[in-house]
């Protein structure tokens, strides 16, 4: 196969170009930098299976050649980043998805889109299964990643259903691992680059609010799966292991073995109290479920982090 990532540069962009190279397909990958780095990409220089587009795909765009797979990550993700650049995200969301489908189309490939969590916004069932139409605030300031990523679920299945696109929707939770910014605000990354740096680890609000987190490998895998055998119809894919984020700080302060203070800092406005995938239907049409212990998870993001910083300083 040969398919398209927009977002490559990012964190699961890159992943998942490295997961698709490794089963021998060729990978055309398209970023703008807003939020990823060509590091991320560093080690595919040479690659011959993987060339790279430098592109905003909230503009009109092309790709030369054949496509089996249109896989459309691109968005800031982080709280922090869409925060800080609203308009883009919903232009991405909108403008870049339509942009996306409009190829997939044009050349005959499944579609992608890389949904999220946040479409359950503050959720009033728990844990959530796909069948949950969510609780979002859709003037707040997360509604610019909220909304644009239910648009972008509308316009998916619009395709689908007006022209007969194969299309797949992965409403992602929380994921970790190598090769998150260490500025990008998540808060896996903060707690862990506090921990090296023995700085203060910042816990928002009381820290009783839960969040379930997915080490990429496991992520990447599942989202690979969906690709090649799952249906249009929205698929969870996360980790169901809940924790609070006060014993995430925890996990991070023994595994460090930091001497960090802990300080506890403002709640964001809208700010999820609980999340929790139900991954009934990709265990079941998948047979995908995570395998990754969250301290083994941090494990490699310290050893991550740890080289990184070191070879910063
Ligand atoms: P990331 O910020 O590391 O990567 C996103 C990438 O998209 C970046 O490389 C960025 O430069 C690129 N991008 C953004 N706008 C663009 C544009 N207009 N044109 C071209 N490139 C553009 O984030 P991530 O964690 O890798 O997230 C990837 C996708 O997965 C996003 O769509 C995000 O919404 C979704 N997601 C991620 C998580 C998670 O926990 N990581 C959770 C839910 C959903
Ligand atoms: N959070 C925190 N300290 C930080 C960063 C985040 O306590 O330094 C909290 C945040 O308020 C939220 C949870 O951790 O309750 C997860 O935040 P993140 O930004 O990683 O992702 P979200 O799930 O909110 O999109």
């Amino acid at each position: 196969m040969r398919v398209l990532v927009t977002g490559a540069a990012g964190f699961l962009g890159s992943h998942l170009t490295d997961r698709f190279l490794a089963d021998g397909h060729a990978v055309v990958g398209m970023d703008n930098f807003i939020t990823g780095r060509p590091e991320n990409l560093a080690h595919l220089a040479r690659h011959e299976g993987f060339s790279f587009v430098r592109h905003d795909v909230s503009t009109p765009f092309a790709v030369d050649g054949p496509l089996d797979g249109v896989l459309h990550l691109a968005s800031p993700a982080s709280p922090v980043d869409y925060l800080e650049h609203p308009i883009e995200t919903l232009r991405v969301g909108a403008h870049g998805t339509d942009h996306a489908l409009a190829l997939a189309l044009a050349k005959g490939a499944r579609f992608f889109i890389a949904s999220t969590s946040e479409v359950y916004g503050d959720p009033q069932v728990h844990p959530q299964p796909e069948s949950y139409w969510g609780h979002v605030n859709p003037v707040g300031p997360r509604s610019c990643y909220d909304e644009a990523k239910r648009f972008a679920e509308a316009l998916t299945m619009a395709y689908h259903r007006a022209h007969g696109v194969d299309t797949r929707i992965v409403r992602i939770f929380n994921t970790y691992g190598p090769r998150m910014r260490p500025d990008d605000g998540r808060v896996v990354s903060n707690f862990v680059v506090q921990a090296l740096r023995g700085e203060p680890i910042t816990i928002y609000g009381d820290g009783s609010q839960t969040r379930s987190f997915c080490y990429v490998d496991d992520e990447v895998e599942g989202l690979y799966r969906l690709f090649l055998h799952g249906t249009p119809e929205p698929t969870n894919v996360g980790n169901p292991a809940e924790y609070t984020v006060r014993q995430l700080a925890e996990r991070v302060a023994a595994l460090t073995g930091t001497r960090s203070e802990v300080v506890y800092r403002d709640l964001p406005v809208d700010d999820p109290r609980v999340r929790r995938p139900d991954i009934t239907r990709a265990r079941e049409t998948l047979g995908w479920e995570p395998r990754v212990p969250l301290d083994e998870g941090l494990r490699r993001t310290i050893d991550y982090f740890a080289a990184r910083l070191a070879s910063a300083e």
